[in-house]
């Protein structure tokens, strides 16, 4: 067998970003056991990080075994009983996402519909869920599909008005920009590990309010899923009784990625986010590109879409960017196939000397793609 040898990338896409030194460092450590002392110690740390990132005192704030989709799964699952209205902000694809997940879990769900990078007013949003009276209503809080940033404020305030439990996705501004959990009065919360907080995909952040834990101590219909019971999850992790086999390896690293951003502290670490960000747009907009989210207020900080220039083939342009220069960013989906460059700037990648990088090694491969298909 030859010896592993993975390429040397430079990851710029929407996640995974680039895995802090500090952390692939943790991962070689020796393993200890679930419930050995030293790894709830671990456990607790991580979830009292957790809780500053998230920007929330809620005493269920865990790590899920599993990617972002494991903890949006766990937050359908948990919150949709069958027959349940579920009202979601459909604007991207990770809203269809949660659509699909709440259907198969028996919800009724019931979308307000808009063009992918669009984002909800205030008072749209207050009607729509006033008029629908859901149980539970859904946003995606950083929708990684389209580069937009939702508030979700009014969100909140209607849903509660009207008795729901709010889930907003968050897999794309954990550790790269204000969440605000309880500041913005969202119940359920879920995000990852591979984007804001530098480490491998494989845990998912997820954290409950007391007021939806109250509601799932009362939940009637039994929970179809067994592993992503928040309940039975409840007894490993404030019970200290064995669950399932977290991964010690991923526990060390998410323990380290979030040390490092409380040690850079989360308000200069969003702003760091922030500027680079700006940084960015200035750039690519002299390049002559135009970003997809119109109002600047609406972009997310941790990942950019700027359209691709008519005439231009996404793929080719990427291919060449990863070939000749070892830089990985993607292109837009459905809705916005071919139409938008995705470039992230999240946790330890977020650095001007990567902005320089990206954006050269962009300008040359669109150069050569422009050249190669005689439109030079
Ligand atoms: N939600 C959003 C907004 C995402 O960007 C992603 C992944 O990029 C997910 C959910 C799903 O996360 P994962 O791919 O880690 O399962």
């Amino acid at each position: 067998m030859n010896p592993l040898n993975p390429p040397k990338r430079l990851l710029m896409g929407p996640g995974p970003s680039m895995v802090a030194p500090r952390v692939y460092a943790a991962m070689a450590k020796p393993i200890v056991g679930y419930l050995d002392p030293y790894c709830l110690e671990i456990i607790g740390d991580i979830q009292q990080m957790l809780r500053v990132a998230f920007g929330t005192k809620n005493e269920f704030t865990i790590p899920v075994s599993g990617t972002g989709s494991a903890g949006m799964e766990a937050a359908v699952a948990n919150f949709t009983e069958p027959g349940a209205k579920v009202a979601v902000f459909a604007n991207g694809f990770f809203s269809d996402r949660l659509t699909e997940m709440a259907r198969r879990q028996g919800g009724n769900v019931v979308r307000f519909e808009k063009p992918w990078g669009e984002v909800y007013g205030d008072a749209e949003a207050g009607d729509f869920i006033r008029r629908e009276k859901p149980q539970v209503v859904a946003y995606v809080q950083a929708e990684t599909s389209t580069g937009a940033f939702q508030g979700g404020k009014a969100i909140c305030q209607a849903a509660h008005d009207a008795g729901a439990l709010v889930i907003a996705d968050c897999v794309t501004s954990l550790g790269g920009m204000p969440v605000e959990v309880d500041a913005t009065g969202i119940d359920i919360a879920y995000s990852c590990s591979q984007k804001g907080l530098s480490c491998p995909p494989g845990l998912s952040p997820l954290t409950v309010s007391p007021r939806a834990w109250a509601w799932l101590e009362k939940r009637s219909a039994p929970m179809q899923s067994w592993y992503l019971d928040l309940r039975l999850l409840d007894t490993y992790f404030r019970g200290h009784k064995y669950h399932h086999t977290i991964s010690i390896s991923l526990l060390y690293a998410l323990r380290e990625g979030l040390a490092l951003a409380i040690e850079e502290g989360m308000e200069a670490r969003w702003e760091r986010h922030r500027r680079n960000h700006l940084a960015f747009v200035a750039a690519i907009e002299k390049m002559g590109l135009r970003m997809h989210v119109a109002e600047p207020k609406n972009r997310l900080w941790t990942l950019q879409s700027p359209r691709v220039p008519a005439g231009v083939d996404d793929t080719k342009v990427r291919k060449r960017m990863l070939e000749v220069d070892g830089i990985e960013i993607l292109g837009g989906f459905g809705q916005l196939a071919g139409q938008v460059f995705r470039i992230g700037l999240m946790g330890s990648s977020s650095t001007e000397e990567n902005i320089a990088l990206v954006l050269d090694s962009l300008q040359k491969a669109m150069q050569a793609e422009t050249v190669a298909a005689g439109k030079g």
